[in-house]
Protein backbone atom coordinates (compact mmCIF):
# COMPACT_ATOMS: atom_id res chain seq x y z
CA UNK A 1 0.00 0.00 0.00
CA UNK A 2 1.11 3.78 -1.07
CA UNK A 3 1.11 5.55 1.59
CA UNK A 4 1.06 9.45 1.06
CA UNK A 5 4.13 10.39 2.45
CA UNK A 6 5.41 13.52 1.18
CA UNK A 7 8.56 13.47 -1.02
CA UNK A 8 10.40 15.26 0.78
CA UNK A 9 9.73 14.25 4.13
CA UNK A 10 10.25 10.70 2.96
CA UNK A 11 13.85 12.08 1.47
CA UNK A 12 14.53 13.90 4.90
CA UNK A 13 14.34 10.52 6.95
CA UNK A 14 16.26 8.90 4.16
CA UNK A 15 19.01 10.86 4.49
CA UNK A 16 19.25 10.73 8.34
CA UNK A 17 19.13 7.18 7.99
CA UNK A 18 22.28 7.64 5.67
CA UNK A 19 24.27 9.52 7.20
CA UNK A 20 23.60 8.34 11.07
CA UNK A 21 24.92 4.81 11.00
CA UNK A 22 29.02 6.19 9.82
CA UNK A 23 28.86 8.79 13.27
CA UNK A 24 30.63 8.24 15.96
CA UNK A 25 33.28 5.56 15.41
CA UNK A 26 37.10 6.79 15.58
CA UNK A 27 39.11 5.73 13.03
CA UNK A 28 40.44 2.37 12.79
CA UNK A 29 42.76 0.32 10.84
CA UNK A 30 41.22 -0.52 7.11
CA UNK A 31 41.53 -3.65 5.40
CA UNK A 32 40.60 -3.73 1.68
CA UNK A 33 39.23 -6.22 -0.40
CA UNK A 34 41.28 -5.11 -3.30
CA UNK A 35 44.36 -5.90 -1.61
CA UNK A 36 43.88 -9.02 -1.43
CA UNK A 37 44.19 -11.97 -3.76
CA UNK A 38 40.76 -13.70 -3.05
CA UNK A 39 37.92 -13.08 -0.43
CA UNK A 40 39.21 -16.39 1.89
CA UNK A 41 42.96 -14.41 2.16
CA UNK A 42 41.20 -11.29 3.22
CA UNK A 43 39.20 -12.59 6.00
CA UNK A 44 42.07 -14.54 6.78
CA UNK A 45 43.87 -11.67 7.80
CA UNK A 46 41.56 -9.39 9.76
CA UNK A 47 41.53 -10.40 13.71
CA UNK A 48 37.78 -11.18 13.65
CA UNK A 49 36.53 -10.85 17.43
CA UNK A 50 35.85 -14.56 18.55
CA UNK A 51 38.24 -15.92 16.06
CA UNK A 52 38.69 -17.80 13.13
CA UNK A 53 35.57 -19.97 13.73
CA UNK A 54 33.05 -16.94 14.50
CA UNK A 55 29.98 -16.00 13.68
CA UNK A 56 31.56 -12.68 12.35
CA UNK A 57 33.32 -14.59 10.19
CA UNK A 58 30.52 -16.53 8.69
CA UNK A 59 28.17 -13.60 8.35
CA UNK A 60 31.28 -11.39 6.54
CA UNK A 61 31.78 -14.56 3.82
CA UNK A 62 27.94 -14.46 3.60
CA UNK A 63 28.01 -10.26 2.52
CA UNK A 64 30.91 -10.02 0.48
CA UNK A 65 30.33 -13.09 -0.99
CA UNK A 66 26.68 -12.25 -2.24
CA UNK A 67 28.30 -8.54 -2.85
CA UNK A 68 31.52 -8.67 -4.03
CA UNK A 69 31.14 -5.25 -5.80
CA UNK A 70 29.81 -3.42 -3.61
CA UNK A 71 31.49 -4.30 0.04
CA UNK A 72 35.16 -3.17 -0.29
CA UNK A 73 36.43 -3.70 2.96
CA UNK A 74 36.56 -4.07 7.00
CA UNK A 75 37.04 -1.75 9.15
CA UNK A 76 38.19 -2.06 12.67
CA UNK A 77 38.06 0.47 14.93
CA UNK A 78 40.08 1.36 17.79
CA UNK A 79 37.70 0.03 20.36
CA UNK A 80 37.87 -3.40 18.02
CA UNK A 81 34.35 -2.50 16.71
CA UNK A 82 33.73 -4.07 13.24
CA UNK A 83 32.66 -1.54 9.98
CA UNK A 84 31.73 -3.05 6.34
CA UNK A 85 32.91 -0.29 4.52
CA UNK A 86 30.57 -0.27 1.13
CA UNK A 87 32.09 0.90 -2.05
CA UNK A 88 31.19 4.20 -1.88
CA UNK A 89 33.10 4.67 1.36
CA UNK A 90 30.23 4.61 3.92
CA UNK A 91 30.95 2.27 6.92
CA UNK A 92 28.04 -0.14 8.85
CA UNK A 93 28.61 -1.30 12.22
CA UNK A 94 28.42 -5.04 12.02
CA UNK A 95 27.85 -5.42 15.60
CA UNK A 96 26.74 -2.01 17.51
CA UNK A 97 26.99 -3.29 21.23
CA UNK A 98 23.16 -3.13 22.16
CA UNK A 99 20.89 -5.78 23.71
CA UNK A 100 17.69 -5.51 21.45
CA UNK A 101 14.29 -7.49 21.72
CA UNK A 102 13.06 -8.50 18.03
CA UNK A 103 11.02 -5.26 17.39
CA UNK A 104 14.13 -3.61 18.21
CA UNK A 105 16.10 -5.31 15.91
CA UNK A 106 13.64 -4.91 13.02
CA UNK A 107 13.51 -0.77 13.55
CA UNK A 108 17.72 -0.47 13.89
CA UNK A 109 19.08 -3.56 13.36
CA UNK A 110 23.09 -3.85 12.85
CA UNK A 111 24.41 -6.53 10.00
CA UNK A 112 24.51 -9.34 12.41
CA UNK A 113 21.05 -8.86 13.48
CA UNK A 114 20.63 -9.22 9.81
CA UNK A 115 21.78 -12.32 8.77
CA UNK A 116 21.05 -13.86 12.55
CA UNK A 117 18.28 -15.74 11.89
CA UNK A 118 18.97 -18.73 9.28
CA UNK A 119 16.93 -18.98 5.76
CA UNK A 120 16.56 -22.28 5.02
CA UNK A 121 15.51 -23.50 1.65
CA UNK A 122 13.75 -26.31 0.85
CA UNK A 123 10.45 -27.60 1.51
CA UNK A 124 8.41 -26.60 4.41
CA UNK A 125 7.70 -28.46 7.39
CA UNK A 126 6.37 -26.85 10.42
CA UNK A 127 5.57 -23.63 10.74
CA UNK A 128 7.71 -20.90 12.08
CA UNK A 129 7.70 -20.07 15.88
CA UNK A 130 6.67 -16.65 17.03
CA UNK A 131 8.86 -13.63 15.21
CA UNK A 132 10.91 -15.78 13.05
CA UNK A 133 10.99 -14.07 10.03
CA UNK A 134 15.19 -14.82 8.55
CA UNK A 135 15.17 -11.81 5.81
CA UNK A 136 12.90 -9.29 6.79
CA UNK A 137 15.44 -7.80 9.29
CA UNK A 138 16.96 -5.40 6.98
CA UNK A 139 20.01 -2.93 7.37
CA UNK A 140 17.97 -0.32 4.83
CA UNK A 141 21.92 1.98 4.55
CA UNK A 142 23.22 -1.47 3.24
CA UNK A 143 20.81 -2.15 0.16
CA UNK A 144 20.42 1.88 -0.33
CA UNK A 145 24.09 1.63 -0.90
CA UNK A 146 23.49 -1.86 -3.41
CA UNK A 147 20.85 -0.27 -5.24
CA UNK A 148 20.77 3.15 -4.90
CA UNK A 149 20.42 5.71 -2.37
CA UNK A 150 17.57 7.65 -3.92
CA UNK A 151 14.22 6.69 -5.74
CA UNK A 152 16.07 8.21 -8.82
CA UNK A 153 18.95 6.26 -8.58
CA UNK A 154 17.50 2.88 -8.35
CA UNK A 155 15.16 3.84 -11.02
CA UNK A 156 17.97 4.42 -13.13
CA UNK A 157 19.91 0.85 -12.15
CA UNK A 158 16.44 -0.71 -13.30
CA UNK A 159 16.05 -2.27 -16.54
CA UNK A 160 12.88 -3.72 -17.68
CA UNK A 161 12.97 -6.91 -17.44
CA UNK A 162 10.68 -9.99 -19.32
CA UNK A 163 8.97 -12.21 -16.64
CA UNK A 164 6.83 -15.02 -17.24
CA UNK A 165 5.06 -12.99 -20.11
CA UNK A 166 5.00 -9.37 -18.36
CA UNK A 167 7.87 -6.78 -18.47
CA UNK A 168 8.43 -6.03 -14.65
CA UNK A 169 11.60 -3.19 -13.72
CA UNK A 170 13.97 -4.94 -11.72
CA UNK A 171 17.71 -3.69 -10.90
CA UNK A 172 21.00 -4.62 -12.73
CA UNK A 173 22.87 -4.53 -9.31
CA UNK A 174 24.03 -6.39 -7.67
CA UNK A 175 23.16 -9.41 -9.59
CA UNK A 176 19.66 -9.13 -8.73
CA UNK A 177 18.18 -8.57 -12.49
CA UNK A 178 20.41 -11.65 -13.99
CA UNK A 179 18.76 -13.83 -10.68
CA UNK A 180 15.67 -12.96 -11.60
CA UNK A 181 15.95 -13.91 -15.44
CA UNK A 182 17.19 -17.31 -14.11
CA UNK A 183 14.50 -17.50 -12.50
CA UNK A 184 11.99 -16.60 -15.70
CA UNK A 185 13.76 -19.41 -17.18
CA UNK A 186 12.86 -22.26 -14.83
CA UNK A 187 9.67 -21.18 -14.15
CA UNK A 188 8.72 -20.71 -17.72
CA UNK A 189 9.63 -24.18 -18.23
CA UNK A 190 8.15 -25.45 -15.42
CA UNK A 191 4.43 -23.64 -16.13
CA UNK A 192 4.69 -25.28 -19.66
CA UNK A 193 5.19 -28.30 -17.96
CA UNK A 194 2.18 -27.21 -15.80
CA UNK A 195 -0.04 -24.74 -16.71
CA UNK A 196 -2.35 -24.96 -13.29
CA UNK A 197 0.52 -23.59 -11.78
CA UNK A 198 -0.25 -20.26 -13.47
CA UNK A 199 -2.77 -19.35 -10.94
CA UNK A 200 -0.49 -19.29 -8.56
CA UNK A 201 2.31 -16.66 -10.34
CA UNK A 202 -0.18 -14.34 -12.34
CA UNK A 203 -1.20 -11.54 -12.39
CA UNK A 204 2.04 -10.83 -10.97
CA UNK A 205 1.65 -8.17 -7.68
CA UNK A 206 4.62 -6.30 -8.92
CA UNK A 207 8.03 -5.51 -8.25
CA UNK A 208 9.46 -2.01 -7.85
CA UNK A 209 7.63 0.65 -5.92
CA UNK A 210 9.62 3.45 -3.89
CA UNK A 211 7.03 3.11 -0.84
CA UNK A 212 7.39 2.28 3.28
CA UNK A 213 6.53 -0.84 4.23
CA UNK A 214 3.13 -0.95 5.29
CA UNK A 215 2.64 1.07 9.04
CA UNK A 216 6.55 1.35 9.21
CA UNK A 217 8.85 4.03 8.13
CA UNK A 218 11.45 1.10 7.01
CA UNK A 219 11.77 1.45 3.09
CA UNK A 220 10.48 -1.98 1.46
CA UNK A 221 12.43 -4.15 -0.69
CA UNK A 222 10.20 -3.12 -3.43
CA UNK A 223 11.91 0.08 -3.34
CA UNK A 224 14.95 -1.19 -4.19
CA UNK A 225 13.62 -3.41 -7.02
CA UNK A 226 14.88 -6.35 -5.83
CA UNK A 227 11.38 -8.19 -4.92
CA UNK A 228 8.57 -9.55 -6.70
CA UNK A 229 4.97 -10.27 -5.12
CA UNK A 230 3.33 -13.11 -7.63
CA UNK A 231 -0.59 -13.06 -7.59
CA UNK A 232 -1.78 -11.44 -4.40
CA UNK A 233 -5.18 -13.38 -4.15
CA UNK A 234 -2.89 -16.57 -4.11
CA UNK A 235 -0.28 -15.25 -1.01
CA UNK A 236 -1.69 -14.37 1.89
CA UNK A 237 0.18 -11.17 3.76
CA UNK A 238 -0.22 -11.19 7.66
CA UNK A 239 -1.20 -7.43 7.58
CA UNK A 240 -4.07 -8.20 5.63
CA UNK A 241 -5.42 -11.64 6.73
CA UNK A 242 -6.53 -12.55 10.12
CA UNK A 243 -3.78 -12.74 11.84
CA UNK A 244 -3.30 -16.18 12.57
CA UNK A 245 -0.80 -18.47 10.86
CA UNK A 246 -1.76 -19.24 7.09
CA UNK A 247 -0.76 -22.92 8.29
CA UNK A 248 -2.11 -25.13 4.80
CA UNK A 249 -1.91 -22.56 2.72
CA UNK A 250 2.16 -22.19 3.32
CA UNK A 251 2.33 -25.74 3.32
CA UNK A 252 0.22 -26.02 0.01
CA UNK A 253 2.34 -23.20 -1.53
CA UNK A 254 3.91 -25.03 -4.87
CA UNK A 255 7.32 -26.13 -3.68
CA UNK A 256 8.49 -25.82 -7.29
CA UNK A 257 7.93 -22.46 -7.35
CA UNK A 258 9.55 -21.67 -4.37
CA UNK A 259 12.48 -23.90 -5.43
CA UNK A 260 12.90 -21.85 -8.53
CA UNK A 261 13.63 -18.79 -6.66
CA UNK A 262 15.42 -20.07 -3.96
CA UNK A 263 17.84 -21.42 -6.74
CA UNK A 264 18.65 -18.35 -7.75
CA UNK A 265 19.36 -16.46 -4.57
CA UNK A 266 16.20 -15.60 -3.64
CA UNK A 267 14.04 -15.94 -0.23
CA UNK A 268 10.41 -16.61 0.44
CA UNK A 269 8.39 -14.50 2.82
CA UNK A 270 5.96 -17.48 3.19
CA UNK A 271 8.74 -19.05 5.68
CA UNK A 272 8.13 -15.97 7.99
CA UNK A 273 5.97 -15.96 11.15
CA UNK A 274 5.19 -12.71 9.91
CA UNK A 275 3.89 -14.30 6.72
CA UNK A 276 4.08 -12.70 3.32
CA UNK A 277 3.09 -15.90 1.06
CA UNK A 278 3.06 -13.54 -2.15
CA UNK A 279 6.46 -11.98 -1.65
CA UNK A 280 10.26 -13.38 -3.28
CA UNK A 281 13.14 -11.15 -2.57
CA UNK A 282 16.97 -11.39 -3.71
CA UNK A 283 18.67 -12.29 -0.91
CA UNK A 284 21.83 -14.16 -1.63
CA UNK A 285 23.65 -12.99 1.54
CA UNK A 286 21.33 -15.27 3.49
CA UNK A 287 21.46 -18.55 1.22
CA UNK A 288 25.27 -18.12 1.26
CA UNK A 289 25.03 -18.14 5.02
CA UNK A 290 23.20 -20.79 5.13
CA UNK A 291 25.10 -22.62 3.09
CA UNK A 292 28.53 -21.72 4.99
CA UNK A 293 25.95 -23.36 7.98
CA UNK A 294 25.43 -26.70 6.29
CA UNK A 295 27.75 -28.46 7.88
CA UNK A 296 27.66 -26.95 11.54
CA UNK A 297 26.03 -28.68 13.93
CA UNK A 298 22.00 -28.38 13.31
CA UNK A 299 20.51 -26.23 16.20
CA UNK A 300 16.56 -27.09 16.31
CA UNK A 301 14.59 -26.88 13.42
CA UNK A 302 13.44 -22.87 12.61
CA UNK A 303 15.53 -21.79 15.93
CA UNK A 304 17.48 -18.97 14.98
CA UNK A 305 21.39 -19.86 14.27
CA UNK A 306 23.54 -20.11 17.10
CA UNK A 307 27.36 -19.19 17.54
CA UNK A 308 28.97 -22.57 16.13
CA UNK A 309 32.17 -23.42 16.05
CA UNK A 310 32.36 -24.84 12.82
CA UNK A 311 32.05 -22.59 9.82
CA UNK A 312 34.17 -24.49 7.85
CA UNK A 313 35.68 -22.24 5.38
CA UNK A 314 38.29 -24.57 4.45
CA UNK A 315 35.95 -27.43 2.96
CA UNK A 316 32.59 -24.88 2.16
CA UNK A 317 31.78 -21.80 0.12
CA UNK A 318 33.64 -20.07 2.61
CA UNK A 319 36.39 -20.65 0.96
CA UNK A 320 34.96 -19.02 -2.56
CA UNK A 321 36.27 -16.20 -3.82
CA UNK A 322 33.83 -13.21 -4.02
CA UNK A 323 31.95 -13.31 -7.19
CA UNK A 324 31.50 -16.50 -7.33
CA UNK A 325 28.05 -16.85 -6.23
CA UNK A 326 26.20 -19.99 -7.17
CA UNK A 327 23.46 -21.90 -5.45
CA UNK A 328 23.88 -25.58 -6.26
CA UNK A 329 20.98 -27.43 -7.74
ZN1 LIG B 1 6.45 -8.05 -1.59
Amino acid sequence: MMEKVPRLLMNAVLVLCCFLPSLGHAEGRVYSLKDYKDGAAFLESIPLPGGRDSRARRDLTALFSAYPDHCAGIELSEENRLYVVMNKGRRLVYEDGKGKSFREKLEDPDLQDMLEQEYRPGPVEEDPPEDFDPGRIRVTAFFQAVYGETRDEVVGNCLETPFLGERVPFNVRGGARDALRKVDEELSALLRANPPLAKHVRPLGGSFSWRWIDGTRRLSPHAFAAALDLNPARGAYWRWGTGTDPGEARRRYPREIVRAFEKHGFIWGGKWYHYDLMHFEFRPELLFSHRISAEAPKPAPWAPRRQSRASNEQSRPGKETPGSWKIED
